[in-house]
């Protein structure tokens, strides 16, 4: 057996949401909606199963899936995709483990950067890559020059980026996507771009992709998910963009890994590329306004909460909060005493966790985080 895999527990999210049914709890943990998703794009996907083929789609997805991601990219973020440099998954978790799995050889060295999201580590360990862990701190969670001169060496060959960036809900900002560059272009290495959030940003920010950076499009893989952009996190439906010459290798780790995609799903995201602005206006709205009644409410009990500019996610500073309690403890108490499911952020971690955040996702019905803010009314 692979001691990546032996050594691996079963994610939080998965064993929080198992916890949360099995107890009754609240669940603010796992980021899912507790919505049905947009009815349009649901009917179809529905349409597209009954009516259209189910046999095996082309390998790199359909031509109207592909499609719809370059031109969706050219009309909201100004880029400017061939059909060729798009090629879907199934869901931006393979993405992530095709580009990682294709452009990582052992011995590589990967920069990381912590809270990460939790399939990135095994992944880059089994595929025999080096990890270099940068940390980012609360409140701002900024990457910095000397951060990054603390990892490179020459054998740096890729970094992975969050951007907005789960837990954490920031935005890279622009001295940061300069930063990333010069790094990237100075040591010669490929920037793999987890942008699955970029339609759940608030306040009127813009995501910006590192893609667009001066330099760096010929060497970023751009990764997007329909799950995070219609609210439909079960469909695993995602995508990798990147320029021909990573393109081909990328199609190649794909063709082993999933190989196809189901395309019905496929109909209904290329469906919901399309939707115009309103439905991505009306979409960030509806977030944002649980994000402020959540915030709210928890400031009213007394926690300091942090800023939130994206993601379904709303960090508490138990330190600020007045609470002598690490993350896991006081998780573990509000799930045990309170009710409410939440998820510790030092779960984001590899090495020396920051241990007094603890997350929870706001993308829930109002009246699902009035019960959940009721519940915590009770302090430990
Ligand atoms: N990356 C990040 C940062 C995520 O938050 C998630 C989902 N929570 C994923 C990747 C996985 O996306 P998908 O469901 O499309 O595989």
């Amino acid at each position: 057996m692979n001691p990546v895999y032996t050594k691996l527990g079963t994610t939080i999210f998965e064993a929080t949401s198992a916890r949360a049914r099995a107890t009754g709890a609240i669940n603010l943990g796992q980021g899912f909606p507790d919505g049905r998703g947009p009815e349009d794009v649901l009917a179809e996907a529905a349409r597209a199963l009954v009516e259209e083929s189910n046999q095996y789609p082309p390998m790199a997805g359909t031509p109207a899936l592909r499609q719809a991601v370059a031109d969706h990219y050219r009309v909201h973020q100004g880029l400017d995709f061939a059909v060729e440099e798009v090629i879907v998954t199934s869901g931006a978790t393979e993405a992530l483990a095709c580009a990682i799995f294709a452009l990582v050889s052992p011995g590589d060295e990967v920069v990381l950067f912590q809270p990460l999201y939790d399939a990135y580590l095994p992944l880059v360990e089994r595929a025999g890559g080096v990890a270099k862990l940068v940390p980012l701190e609360p409140p701002h969670w900024r990457i910095t020059a000397d951060a990054l001169a603390a990892v490179a060496s020459e054998r740096t060959r890729l970094i992975l980026v969050n951007t907005p960036l789960n837990p954490a809900g920031t935005l890279l900002t622009q001295e940061e996507r300069a930063l990333l560059a010069d790094f990237c272009i100075s040591h010669d290495a490929i920037a793999i771009c987890d942008e699955v959030w970029e339609h759940v940003v608030f306040d009127g920010a813009e995501h910006r992709s590192l893609i667009a950076e001066l330099g760096m499009r010929e060497r970023t893989v751009k990764i997007g998910s329909a799950g995070k952009i219609f609210s439909l996190t079960g469909w695993k439906v995602g995508w990798m963009c990147a320029a021909p010459r990573l393109a081909a290798v990328l199609a190649k780790a794909h063709q082993f890994m999933t190989f196809t995609t189901p395309p019905n799903l496929q109909a209904g995201a290329a469906y919901g590329l399309r939707k115009d602005r309103a439905y991505f206006t009306d979409m960030r709205a509806g977030y944002q306004r649980s994000r402020d009644r959540l915030a709210a409410g928890l400031t009213g009990l007394g926690y300091t909460v942090l800023p939130c500019a994206a993601t379904y996610f709303l960090n508490i500073d138990l330190a600020a909060s007045g609470v002598a309690m690490g993350d896991v403890a006081f998780a573990e108490w509000l799930i045990e005493e309170a009710g409410v499911a939440t998820i510790p952020v030092s779960a984001f971690y590899a090495e020396a966790p920051v241990t007094n955040v603890v997350r929870l996702c706001f993308a829930k019905q109002d009246a699902t985080l009035d019960a959940a803010l009721e519940r915590m009314m009770r302090r430990p």
